[in-house]
């Protein structure tokens, strides 16, 4: 079937633009309900060699965080046990298992013991490049789905308009000149998406970009463990101190990333991404201070910035810029990467797209983009809202220190408070710790914890004991002197 063919109830000719973790899935979830699939991708394909061959050998110009550490969240598994089971398989075969975020609770004893529900968290680190090689490798083999590398789409060429000053959007024209015409384009092209611009050039009034302040600078090495160390685990992923983040993610092949996230502000903290000045670092928190001399590092320090969260609304005054192209994954929103969060949303949104297709009213491009805009509104931006919001008191927390030594950044919101408060109590009590990890997890709408006062008085109540608001941990006034800038 091609655009010239009207929009019906049967099998459409889809076209996918990216082949990133978004773009894979719909692409396997719509062939095995009958559609025809075309994935348009600019990068070679994966290479073969295995595990060191994927890290790397693998050119992803496309994708700028390739290298850096990607958490896959219990929401990703969920997500792929009920849409795409033959992935889990794949990650299994490429011994990609998950673990769970409470294995280091359970360790240490601070979870109470293991209990029914737990196994609601799988999840893993991972070198990112290699969970995206699990997904190629079903992609291709799903019957219906062709995937076309070193393929760049440059422009939407457009058709009969369906709503009245808006484009609808036959089909795609490559860097070649090639025409490909489809019933459906699929926009997962990513962070920097070129779809927005391309309809904005056929006359769309749209979509509109809200951009967050990009205020994060983020400092990632990968450590091989010494034999011994493998099952050390950390209490949590993520750590909150007085003016940074630590993110420490597992991966295979006993590797694990540790990634120091400051404010881009905080010039002085720059000097943390001197080498040398490596161990000194890691030494001043708790979480990480084993890796200063049993781990050794593989990688040199990678420094990443420009992470800020983005939005695109697809619907303007009611109505969809343009029919015929719907936006997933990180080219509808991006969000901050402190929390891991990206591939659980693109997943959880490949999932929204093949229910929007299955609907009745899917032959219509503007019932169809609207149900679509819909259900993400719905489900997907609650969480993108509730992490905006975090992120702008994070980084307002983090500068703060800089201008105010001696005074505490209390800016009165009762939801950040709460945020913050349950991040610090959560690893001294069992159940605050599952109610933390089912919001971190995405398996729990933000609303539902927020929204619950009986818990936000108790959080409240245990935060007001606390001497400080963050994980013990350096002071800024520490950070500094370690690394020669005191
Ligand atoms: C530093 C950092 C760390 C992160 N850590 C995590 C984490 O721990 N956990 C997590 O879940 N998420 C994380 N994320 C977010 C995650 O990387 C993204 O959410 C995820 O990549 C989104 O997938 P996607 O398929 O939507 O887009 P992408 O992965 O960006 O894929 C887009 C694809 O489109 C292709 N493309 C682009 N333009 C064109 C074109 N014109 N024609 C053809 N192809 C095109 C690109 O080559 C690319 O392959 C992190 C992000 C950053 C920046």
């Amino acid at each position: 079937m091609g655009a010239s063919s009207t929009w019906r109830d049967e099998a459409m000719h889809v076209m996918v633009i990216g082949a990133g973790p978004t773009g894979r899935s719909p692409a396997v979830m719509l062939a095995e309900d009958g559609h025809r699939v075309t994935v348009l991708e600019r990068d070679a394909a994966p290479p073969t060699g295995g595990h060191e061959a994927l890290w790397s050998a693998w050119s992803r110009l496309g994708v700028g965080q390739s290298r850096h550490p990607h958490l896959l969240l219990p929401a990703v598994f969920r997500v792929l046990r009920a849409e795409m089971p033959q992935v889990c398989d794949e990650l299994t075969r490429m011994r990609l298992v998950p673990g769970n975020p409470l294995d280091g609770a359970h360790r240490s004893g601070i979870s109470g013991g293991p209990r029914a529900g737990d196994e609601r968290f799988p999840m893993t680190g991972v070198r990112r490049p290699l969970f995206e090689a699990a997904l190629d490798a079903v992609a291709c083999r799903t019957a219906g789905v062709t995937v076309r590398r070193r393929t760049q789409v440059k422009a939407l060429p457009a058709g009969r308009e369906r709503v009245q000053g808006r484009p609808h959007v036959a089909g795609v024209l490559t860097a070649d000149g090639e025409a490909v015409l489809a019933d459906l384009v699929v926009d997962a092209a990513g962070r920097n998406s070129p779809v927005g611009r391309m309809l904005r050039d056929l006359g769309a009034p749209g979509p509109v970009e809200q951009r967050d302040e990009s205020g994060f600078l983020a400092y990632t090495r990968y450590f091989r463990a010494r034999r011994g160390m493998e099952s050390d685990v950390p209490l949590w992923p993520s750590a909150h101190y007085e003016s940074v983040s630590t993110v420490s993610c597992a991966a295979d092949a006993a590797l694990r990333s540790v990634s120091f996230v400051v404010s881009r502000r905080d010039r002085a903290l720059r000097a943390m991404h001197r080498e040398q000045l490596g161990n000194a670092v890691l030494r001043l928190f708790p979480a990480e201070a084993r890796w200063a001399g049993d781990g050794e590092p593989v990688t040199r320090i990678l420094a990443m910035s420009g992470m800020e969260s983005r939005h695109r609304d697809h619907l303007v005054d009611g109505l969809p810029v343009g029919t015929g192209v719907l936006s997933v994954g990180d080219a509808w929103a991006t969000t901050n990467p402190l929390f891991g969060m990206g591939v659980s949303l693109g997943l959880l949104h490949a999932a929204l797209l093949r229910a929007s297709l299955r609907s009745r009213d899917a032959g219509d491009p503007q019932e169809l983009a609207l149900r679509f805009g819909e259900a993400t509104e719905k489900v997907l931006s609650p969480n993108r809202r509730h992490l905006g919001a975090w992120v702008r008191h994070r980084l307002a927390g983090m500068d703060h220190p800089v201008r105010h030594p001696r005074a505490r950044y209390e800016p009165g919101d009762r939801d950040w408070e709460f945020r913050r408060t349950l991040d610090t109590v959560k690893l001294r009590d069992p159940c605050l710790l599952r109610v933390a990890a089912a919001g971190a997890a995405l398996l729990a709408p933000p609303q539902e914890t927020v929204g619950d006062p009986a818990l936000v008085d108790r959080v409240l109540g245990l935060g007001r004991s606390t001497e400080r608001p963050w994980q013990p941990g350096p002071s800024r006034t520490e950070l500094l002197a370690a690394v020669g800038a005191g």
